[in-house]
């Protein structure tokens, strides 16, 4: 009987809970233990002060705490979970889980609960960290049988660690998978959030410069700009061609002015850049549309709205199909089988090494980091790896 653990981590993202609750849901019905670990891997390191859990969360009107933060989910444990938003096991950004200590604690704590399965759904960050623990997970256990951490019947039983990678994040920023759970929620989110500036904006002749999340990804950015119809978008994988990238700004602006338009968007990711790699920043390009052409401008930065609340119907479908099918690696796998992270391309659900995912996405950055434009876009494009 398989244990699976499932956990969420790193930024929070509409159709997590959609991920987990498919998860409890089909892997009960495969006949499988289904664990929820609370807290990201925080709660997978059990971190305590004086005895106390420092973090509790509210499931089905009970207080999880005094350090229980792996707990068995039944079926009624998801209940409601489809339509909230971010994730109700909670999620954290866990330091100690980036050191041997902390992961060796990790293991030990799943070896103590009988888990042999972790289903991980998170940012590129979490799946890296995924993707260590269980190569380090030979050496980690044999650390603790000799420490006399665990019995010799749980090193033999727990040999092996299996991993599978969901991605969760708002930003689509992973290679090798067209969409990441969260990611279109997160834009309408945006769309919604322009959509209300654009009323005010017409109302009084302005300018608006909204400056949107996506890390170093401009998905959010230039797809909030198609929606949205804005004058012109800044994103880090494409900047300006001109070191006079205001000029540039400008002329458009101006042209959409002089055909009569009352309102001016321009959308900025916040990660946006100019071509020598210098950050672009949203009061920058309020000054020099005031400046140069006169126009009423304000500064709007959408924030934590962007990660999105109640999940689109797209996300809630996403995380579902997607958990089934991390169920289905989870026992599908063997100890040879490189850890999988389940993506989407071309709209089908597919399985991909999880480790080739993400040094894509670390490559993704450093060709941005070195200028080399196209290559970041190749890599990040799921055909690269058919
Ligand atoms: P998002 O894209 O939303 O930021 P993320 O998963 O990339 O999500 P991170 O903060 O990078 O977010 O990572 C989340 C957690 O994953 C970290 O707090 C840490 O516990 C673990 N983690 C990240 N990188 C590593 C690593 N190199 N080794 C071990 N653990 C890691």
């Amino acid at each position: 009987r398989k244990k699976i653990g499932v956990l969420t981590s790193g930024g929070d993202a509409s159709g997590m809970n959609a991920c987990v609750r498919s998860v409890v849901l089909y892997g009960i019905s495969k006949g499988c233990d289904v664990y929820a670990v609370y807290e990201g891997y925080q709660g997978n390191r059990g971190i305590q002060v004086d005895g106390e859990c420092v973090l509790g969360v509210v499931v089905d009107g009970s207080l999880v705490d005094g350090g229980d933060y792996i707990r068995k989910m039944d079926w009624r444990s998801v209940t409601g979970y489809l339509s909230i938003g971010g994730t109700s096991i909670g999620t954290a950004r866990c330091m100690p889980f980036k050191t041997r200590e902390g992961r060796l604690q990790a293991a030990e704590n799943l070896i103590k609960n009988g888990i042999d399965s972790l289903i991980v759904c998170g940012g590129d960050g979490s799946l890296t960290g995924a993707d260590l623990f269980r190569s380090e997970w030979d050496g980690l256990v044999r650390e603790l049988r000799g420490a006399d951490r665990i019995t010799q019947e749980e090193a033999t039983t727990f040999k092996h660690l299996t991993i599978v990678g969901l991605v969760g994040s708002i930003d689509n920023d992973m290679s090798s998978t067209d969409i990441t759970i969260g990611a279109v929620t997160s834009l309408h989110r945006i769309c919604e959030a322009v959509d209300s500036v654009d009323t005010t904006a017409l109302s009084h002749s302005r300018a608006f410069v909204i400056e949107v999340m996506g890390r170093h990804c401009g998905w959010l950015a230039l797809m909030a700009g198609i929606a949205t119809g804005a004058d012109f978008v800044f994103i880090p994988e494409q900047p300006p061609s001109e070191d006079d990238w205001e000029t540039a700004m400008c002329t458009v602006a101006r042209r959409h002015r002089d055909l009569g338009k009352r309102k001016t968007i321009i959308i900025v990711a916040e990660g946006a850049l100019d071509r020598h790699l210098k950050p672009i920043k949203v009061d920058h390009i309020k000054d020099v549309l005031t400046d140069r052409l006169g126009l009423d401008t304000r500064v709007t930065i959408l924030g934590h709205t962007q990660r999105g609340g109640s999940p689109c119907a797209f996300d809630r479908i996403l995380g579902t199909v997607q958990s089934i099918a991390a169920v289905d690696a989870v026992l599908a796998s063997t100890p040879e089988t490189p850890s999988p992270m389940i993506g989407m391309n071309n709209n089908k659900v597919t399985t991909k090494p999880l480790m080739d995912a993400v040094r894509l996405t670390h490559q993704v950055a450093e060709a941005i980091e070195s200028q080399n434009f196209e290559k970041a876009m190749a890599l990040r494009d799921p055909q690269f790896l058919d």
